[in-house]
């Protein structure tokens, strides 16, 4: 619950590469009512991942079975054989915690979790500046291979096209200036 005593959810979206997990840290590590929804996943932990913090890690055949059992609200395959999906389950935790959900979720994800909670949801689209500058960043984060940035490039072009389904659209041109307009349009949302 919140302060005016709604059940609301926060939901970000982005193609790869614009910012989104910069943004939603920023907002996690300011001391709102925010608590990160963790998805489950199909896909492999990389690096330092942790299960139950990141995602729940499962496989696939795991993954399709609670699909059949509606375990979801909402789920994708972002990348081929690679399932993302948020549970119930999640959601109930967070609010038995006082908490608001903060969804990062790819883009549509983004627009079928606001068409589910309405009202109750704020949806923002996090833009790069430009389809060239969202490579470089690929490039610069060093994560992924050649043809993976080429890629998530490709599906950025067509995922831009539908920042007008949100909410919000932030720019993250300037990551300071991201980072205010974003406090500022959550803390309203929020209500505190
Ligand atoms: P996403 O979660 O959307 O894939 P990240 O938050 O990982 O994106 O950001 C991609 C890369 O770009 C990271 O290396 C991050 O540090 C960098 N980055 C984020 N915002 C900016 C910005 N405004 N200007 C330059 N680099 C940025
Ligand atoms: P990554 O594999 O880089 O962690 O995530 C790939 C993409 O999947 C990101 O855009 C992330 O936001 C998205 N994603 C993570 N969890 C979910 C989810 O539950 N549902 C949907 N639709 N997308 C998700």
């Amino acid at each position: 619950m919140t302060p005016d005593g709604k059940r609301k959810v926060l939901i970000i979206s982005a193609p790869s590469g614009a910012g989104k997990s910069t943004l939603v840290s920023h907002l996690l590590e300011a001391g709102l009512p925010l608590m990160f929804s963790v998805s489950a996943t199909s896909r492999k932990p990389r690096g330092n991942e942790v299960d139950g913090r990141e995602y729940y890690f499962v496989t696939a055949a795991e993954f399709r079975r609670r699909v059949r059992r509606g375990e979801f609200v909402e789920w994708q395959e972002v990348y081929r054989d690679h399932y993302y999906g948020t549970l119930h389950k999640e959601i109930e935790r967070i609010y038995g915690e006082g908490k608001i959900p903060l969804f990062d979720v790819d883009v549509m994800g983004g627009i079928n979790l606001k068409k589910i909670f309405g009202e109750e949801a704020l949806s923002v689209f996090v833009m790069p500046p430009s389809v060239e500058e969202l490579r470089k960043r690929l490039i610069r984060r060093g994560t992924d291979s050649p043809v993976k940035i080429e890629m998530r490039v490709e599906k950025a072009a067509s995922e831009l096209l539908l920042a007008d389904r949100f909410d919000f659209v932030i720019i993250n041109d300037d990551l300071e200036k991201a980072c205010t307009e974003i406090m500022r349009i959550v803390t309203e949302f929020i209500g505190q």
